[in-house]
């Protein structure tokens, strides 16, 4: 169905209207007036439903905390599944720029999509250089620079929250501005779009979008993994637009050789070009980002708090920019400013949840509860969630096989290291499980952003 365009505005809001008063309800007031109260409805066409935030942060939290509630709450009201998208939207701008998860739906070829699909925050001057990541950043510059000569393709590879995603569009912003076509797209979307596609029966119309491009940035590859018609329709795109020269950049969660699922083939054509990693951002990195992440928000936080926040936030910079966030909205909801104190007090108390993120986390994701991962059960699933629990604790954590087996219930010291070692030699071998771990990995360090 599509709504006559004049329309279109007046409905869109109208039905986000009714949505916000039933959100209201399902969420608790501090949460619906840090990040529902500011949105606005703004399109519904083709089963689209989106949504604008008044800046990134409120999007990437919509987008990544109550994606599946809102998608509910508007079908309920639509009485149909809808596809639901969250962009940047300020009330006295008229300029959209997508999230990060925002979906393109025409590969770029209306103006609307055009407008959406870069983060304008997510550009090389905003990228904070470092030891940790300055071969990927000059790989970038020079794919920019050079495109589809010497780097072809350009896979960069790094742990979650690092920067790829940042460096991609980063990429993309600097490529179209020379006025080359450009498609940013991650390996979820193809995927959910070669889906619709085959289902359809239009296939030869997605891959057509694809076609005359000058530039492919593709996102997360790990996603695809186990989509293995997903997988052949974007070997065959890769070795179209590698043919022709067209600069293709990837990015993934490890380097092409420990990537279980791909077929030699395919892989082999990941490893024709240039594979940079991003190493994790160090003290240093971590507190120059923020400042710059601070200056950007326009928050007043004292130099000394923002280095409380590099040190006790290491595991991803994203983790970084959700602490920021949070303390902005609890400052601005409070009317005081950000202190030291606060900061620090609130990260100590923080720092022993993480344990609990994770079993909690790894419970949701295989529909368990945490005393079932805790207890004594030993069905497959529950056997399965727990040992991804034990590598998880260990990897994300650094947890000491004693502490392991004692936050699990008492367990054995024997078990917590044997579950560890199980995940760990699976991870590299079977891709069900890599993915599973990938998915839920990312997961923890949303809720870790949102502590
Ligand atoms: P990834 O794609 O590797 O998971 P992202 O690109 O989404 O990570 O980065 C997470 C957040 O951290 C983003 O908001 C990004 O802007 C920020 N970030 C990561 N690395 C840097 C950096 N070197 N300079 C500035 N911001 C960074
Ligand atoms: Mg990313």
């Amino acid at each position: 169905m599509r709504i006559a365009s004049g329309d279109e505005l007046h409905s869109a809001r109208d039905i986000w209207e009714r949505a916000l008063g039933e959100l209201q309800i399902q969420v608790n007031k501090a949460n619906f007036s840090t990040w529902l109260s500011g949105s606005q409805g703004i399109s519904y066409q083709d089963n689209i439903f989106v949504v604008g935030a008044p800046n990134i942060f409120v999007a990437e939290w919509l987008s990544k905390r109550l994606h599946s509630l809102i998608r509910k709450t508007l079908a309920n009201i639509l009485g149909k599944d809808i596809e639901l998208e969250i962009v940047v939207c300020s009330k006295d701008q008229n300029q959209v720029a997508s999230s990060t998860s925002s979906k393109q739906t025409d590969g770029g070829t209306s103006s609307k999509a055009k407008q959406k699909v870069f983060n304008p925050n997510y550009t090389f001057d905003n990228f904070v250089v470092s030891d940790c990541n300055r071969l990927a950043y000059a790989a970038a510059r020079e794919v920019v620079e050079n495109p589809g000569r010497i780097y072809n393709p350009l896979l960069i590879y790094s742990s979650t929250g690092q920067g790829k995603t940042h460096l991609l569009q980063a990429i993309g912003q600097a490529t179209k501005n020379k006025g080359a076509k450009v498609i940013y797209t991650t390996a979820e979307r193809f995927t959910s779009e070669f889906i619709l596609a085959a289902r359809e029966k239009e296939i030869e119309a997605f891959r057509g979008k694809f076609r005359d491009i000058d530039t492919l940035l593709f996102d997360d590859i790990q996603f695809m993994y186990d989509k293995k018609q997903s997988l052949q329709c974007f070997y065959q795109l890769f070795n179209e637009l590698h043919g022709n020269n067209r600069q293709i950049i990837i990015t993934a969660d490890c380097h092409p050789k420990d990537m279980p699922a791909l077929s030699n083939k395919l892989r082999s054509r990941l490893q024709c070009g240039l594979i940079v990693p991003i190493e994790p951002a160090d003290f240093q990195t971590r507190l120059a980002i923020l400042r710059v992440k601070a200056d950007a928000l326009g928050v007043p936080i004292p130099e000394e708090a923002l280095q409380v926040i590099a040190e006790k936030m290491h595991d991803n910079v994203r983790q970084l920019e959700g602490a920021l966030a949070y303390f902005t909205a609890q400052s601005r909801l409070s009317g005081t400013n950000i202190t030291t104190q606060t900061v620090n007090k609130f990260l100590t108390e923080g720092n022993n949840r993480n344990e609990d993120v994770i079993i909690k986390t790894v419970a949701d994701y295989f529909d368990l509860s945490m005393e079932e991962i805790i207890g004594k059960k030993r069905d497959r699933k529950v056997v399965l969630a727990r040992q991804i629990a034990m590598y998880l604790m260990r990897e994300e954590n650094n947890d000491s096989f004693t502490k392991i087996s004692k936050i699990l219930g008492n367990k054995s010291h024997a078990t917590a290291l044997h579950g560890y070692e199980k995940i760990a030699g699976e991870i590299n071998v079977n891709s069900n499980i890599h993915q599973q771990i990938a998915q839920i990995k990312e997961k923890i360090n949303m809720c870790k952003t949102q502590m």
